[in-house]
């Protein structure tokens, strides 16, 4: 039996980058697959066959993240369409880097909109479903910047240390009722997120990393396939670092 067999899992952002890697990854473990874009129709629905073609139940579904009606809306949708709701990852994600002498507010806002409330929308609304079948696993993608920080992604970096503090406080909160809340903190992915960086920046991070390279996002992808499975049944409000050796 496949690790995720007959599990509903719904991605936030994964037209793309981790979030698609995820979604394949889960596709491969027998994971249903509920995913959301907010703009990038053609590669959701591109990844919708794909995922489909797998044999298991997948969907794309148009959704902003930093939406609060907008998630409430999505989540019922799912439930009427896949039954259930088992895992919950929260990927989807922005940047918008600056200095902060030269960040304006609503750089700052929309980085934490997107980011962080995002992470608040759709854990409410997956909440309630959630106490109700005693058991469920929600995984936030954070980042080492949220860790340690990152001249010139001040915003960035508060959205995603934020999502620690929501992450520890939701395990704690949901703890009794064998609901888990984990996060994960990449380092450098190689996605379409990090081709916006200069090569040169890029090399000296692939150098700086104790692995010597680049993360992709199966490597991600397989960290939270560890924690969406019951091979992490005793594992909640950690902070996973999957960063090549970056914070070490
Ligand atoms: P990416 O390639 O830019 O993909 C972002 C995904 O999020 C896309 O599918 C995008 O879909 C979706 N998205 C953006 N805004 C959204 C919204 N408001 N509502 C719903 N979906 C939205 O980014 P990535 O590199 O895969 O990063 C994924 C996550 O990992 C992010 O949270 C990021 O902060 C985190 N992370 C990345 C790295 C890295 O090195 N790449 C490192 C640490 C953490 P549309 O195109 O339709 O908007």
């Amino acid at each position: 039996m496949k690790l995720l067999e007959g599990k509903n899992v719904i991605i936030t952002g994964a037209s793309r980058g981790i979030g698609k890697g995820i979604a394949e990854v889960f596709g491969n473990a027998g994971a249903n697959v509920a995913f959301t874009y907010s703009s990038s129709e053609a590669p959701a629905l591109e990844l919708e066959k794909e995922l489909s073609g797998m044999g298991v139940k997948a969907k794309a579904y148009k959704s902003n993240a930093g939406s609060f009606a907008e998630s409430e809306e999505l989540v019922a949708q799912v439930l009427e369409d896949f039954g259930g709701i088992d895992v919950l990852i929260n990927n989807a994600g922005i940047t918008k880097d600056n200095l902060l002498m030269r960040m304006g507010e609503d750089d700052f806002d929309k980085v934490i909109e997107i980011n962080l409330k995002s992470v608040f929308n759709m854990t409410k609304a997956v909440q309630r479903t959630m106490l109700k079948q005693r058991k469920g696993s929600i995984i936030n993608m954070s980042s080492v910047v949220g860790v340690k920080g990152n001249a010139g992604q001040a915003n960035y970096a508060a959205s995603k240390a934020g999502m620690i503090g929501f992450t520890k406080s939701v395990a704690l909160e949901l703890g009794s009722r064998n609901i888990r809340c984990n996060a994960i903190a990449p380092g450098f992915i190689e996605t379409e997120m990090t081709d916006k960086l200069d090569e040169k920046t890029v090399q000296g991070w692939r150098d700086a990393i104790p692995l010597k390279r680049g993360g992709s996002p199966e490597d991600v992808a397989n960290a939270c396939l560890f924690l969406a499975s019951d091979l992490s049944a005793y594992v909640t409000g950690q902070v996973l670092n999957v960063d090549g050796g970056m914070l070490t």
